[in-house]
């Protein structure tokens, strides 16, 4: 092997190992995807209340289960159960009727 082999080998070892390292802290630094910390488990607030019905009238405790475009908002960010859900959005959607919340948007 000649001299100048040599110092190309050197140099590409180099090169190779400068290229491991970088991809190793890469690797360190990016959040892993496998451990999410598991959601805490909402409790419905109609259930806590011990209401059965929900009232469509009662446009303030209404509000906080749309979103500002007037939608309603689903049930795994509300946290709200099934039941009381459908309740919601009937309330919701007689309070549409009856012109106390907006169709769509504000
Ligand atoms: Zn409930």
């Amino acid at each position: 092997m000649t001299e100048v082999e040599e110092k190309i080998e050197k140099k590409a070892v180099e090169k190779t190992e400068k290229i491991e390292k970088t991809e190793k802290v890469e690797r360190e630094d990016r959040p892993s995807k496998k451990f999410r910390k598991p959601a805490k488990k909402k409790v419905c607030a109609f259930c806590v209340a011990g209401e059965k019905t929900i009232d469509y009238k009662d446009v303030a405790k209404i509000k906080k289960y749309i979103t500002e475009n007037g939608k309603i908002l689903p049930r795994r960010q509300t946290g709200v159960c099934s039941y009381h859900q459908r309740e919601l959005s009937n309330a919701i959607k007689r309070a549409r009727n009856m012109a106390l919340l907006p169709y769509i948007g504000e």
